[in-house]
């Protein structure tokens, strides 16, 4: 997780701070991901996880408070249980409660998968939108060069592409960014992310892909401008060059109508 401190008084200050801290990050050619592999790693991460600050801190993508450990649980370094029974011996169940539920998804999504195989690669059930969509099967060029002038997915693009981590928020945005504002297939999406996450599942990626097209749960997820201003914690819009016409903005109802989406 990049770890960013904006500094200053005025929205101009913040706005010079975060970019002078970004411009390091994002300019120029890719740098290599600073993950380490190994057991060893592993262990050490599970050992100065914090679960204590879970619960409360998870859900922001900046000083977010979550574990970083799905690229070793994904390659077998950490089995499942073992971090379960690590944070389960330290702290009574209601310090451990969220973060065990969040381990428990993935166990679920690889038990689908055991029991589906391959047909996780299709739409498990139809899409649930209120008009007909026209679905295209290709990344569109600025989603893939990272240029959609949207700060909000593009800062989170240029993550996944360096650094093989994006946090479970942004990934949410993203999904829903890419389906529901751009009509691009989910699959396409989930291929995008098995080739550049370092934790990339075909369980848990290609059924949370579904999950927030609606093809495996009760509804789609979307997202506004609100939320992620919130759990961003205001990094992005500060230096949008779209934000005064944020494709975001507006309630949930207005989002939705306007979407083709069933209210919530
Ligand atoms: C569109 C989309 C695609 C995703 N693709 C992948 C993927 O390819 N591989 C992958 O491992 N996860 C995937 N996830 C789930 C989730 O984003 C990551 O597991 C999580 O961000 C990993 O970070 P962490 O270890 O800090 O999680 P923490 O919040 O610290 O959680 C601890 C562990 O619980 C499990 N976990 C947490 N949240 C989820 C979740 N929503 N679903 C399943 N398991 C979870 C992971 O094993 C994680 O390491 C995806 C989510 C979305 C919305």
């Amino acid at each position: 997780m990049i770890e960013i401190r904006v500094t200053g008084q005025t929205r101009e200050e913040r706005a010079r701070s975060l970019a002078q801290q970004l411009e390091g990050l994002y300019s120029g050619e890719p740098t290599p991901s600073s993950w380490r592999g190994g057991r060893s790693e592993g262990l050490r991460r599970l050992a100065t996880f914090d679960v204590r600050r879970y619960a409360d801190g998870r859900n922001y993508t900046q000083g977010s408070t979550v574990s970083q450990l799905s690229p070793y649980i994904r390659h077998g370094a950490l089995t499942l249980a073992e971090v379960r029974d690590v944070v389960v011996r330290q702290h009574p169940r209601s310090v451990v409660e969220k973060f065990v539920n969040e381990l428990a998804w993935r166990a679920f999504w690889r038990s689908v998968y055991a029991a589906k195989g391959t047909a996780i690669g299709r739409n498990i059930e139809l899409p649930k939108y209120t008009r007909p969509v026209r679905w295209s099967a290709t990344l569109p060029d600025d989603v893939a060069q990272a240029q959609t002038g949207l700060a909000c997915i593009d800062d989170g693009l240029h993550e996944l592409f360096t650094l093989g981590y994006v946090h479970n928020h942004w990934r949410m945005w993203f999904a829903a960014y890419l389906l529901h504002w751009r009509r691009v297939d989910w699959q396409v999406g989930a291929r995008l992310f098995e080739q550049h996450l370092l934790d990339g599942d075909p369980a848990s990626n290609r059924l949370s892909w579904q999950w927030v097209a609606g093809t495996f749960s009760h509804k789609p997820y979307y997202f506004n401008r609100a939320n992620v201003e919130r759990y961003s914690r205001g990094m992005h819009c500060v230096r949008c060059s779209a934000a005064a016409a944020c494709p975001f903005e507006g309630s949930y109802e207005v989002i939705a109508q306007r979407l083709g989406l069933p209210q919530a």
